[in-house]
């Protein structure tokens, strides 16, 4: 793939057009994208975000960012952990999908900032953050290795940086999980988002994102050390791990 060409789903398009496509996806999935995940993993998503908690080990006092962080599942459940003396950063490039984290959040009785912008380019100093987490983000940047640079930037030496991602099933499951992905997924989009579209590009795109060992060396390549995966539910979604140097 050229520099200035990248893949949209199965489509490839020009980097510029890729954030835009992205962005349609986002807001129009934004209101109803927390009834679709538990309707389309059958709440998996919830374990496999708690997981992520649990290993995120997170402590009072502690600075988070929660990168591309949508409806806000991680960051509340990390802002009940930091306490008072801690912070935790909503952060998303999309304002439609920043919005329903931002109000609930609020309405979780949990003040911590919500700021809009994109991974690739983050408004925070070097070495800033003890944690950084990025949920079901990182197969839509356009830039992979330099929205990894970044949260590498800005942890703090010793900080971690989690990555929740779909990944590549195993061998065994792949015609059942294929039938449900582009049968059953697009189906449901229809039905209860009015939008098919966008949840043909979530299978597609989840079936251009590096796997396992692809995303490690990766992380590698972008200075982290001590970089190790865990496989959720074979392999449908990967926890990666990294610390920074
Ligand atoms: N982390 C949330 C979760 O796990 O439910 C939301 C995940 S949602 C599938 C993907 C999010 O990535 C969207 O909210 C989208 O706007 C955001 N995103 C895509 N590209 C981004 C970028 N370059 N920088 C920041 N956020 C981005």
């Amino acid at each position: 793939m050229s520099e200035s060409r990248t893949h949209f789903g199965y489509e490839t398009v020009d980097e510029a057009a890729k954030a835009e496509r992205v962005a349609g996806v986002f807001h129009s999935v934004a209101s109803r994208y927390d009834l679709m995940n538990d309707l389309m993993s059958a709440g998996l998503h919830r374990v496999w975000k708690a997981f992520t908690i649990g290993q995120a080990a997170v402590r009072p006092g502690m600075r988070v960012l929660d990168v591309a962080g949508g409806t806000g599942d991680l960051a509340r459940a990390f802002a009940r952990r930091v306490g008072a003396s801690g912070e935790v950063w909503l952060t998303d490039i999309n304002a439609s999908m920043l919005a329903v984290g931002r109000d609930r959040m609020v309405d979780d009785g949990c003040l911590q900032p919500a700021v809009q912008c994109d991974a690739e380019a983050l408004p925070f100093p070097d070495g800033y953050f003890d944690r950084v987490t990025v949920a079901f983000g990182l197969r839509n940047m356009t830039r992979k290795d330099r929205a990894l640079a970044e949260m590498r930037r800005v942890l703090r030496p010793g900080g971690r940086l989690l990555v929740l991602e779909f990944s590549q099933v195993r061998k065994a499951l792949a015609p059942l999980y294929d039938l449900y992905s582009f049968s059953v997924l697009p189906w449901l989009g229809r039905q209860v988002a009015g939008d098919e579209a966008s949840y043909r590009y979530l299978a597609e795109s989840i079936r251009m994102h590096p796997d396992q060992e692809t995303l490690k060396t990766m992380m590698e390549e972008a200075g982290f050390s001590r970089v190790r995966y865990f496989n959720l539910t074979g392999g449908v979604v990967a926890l990666h791990e990294g610390v920074a140097p």
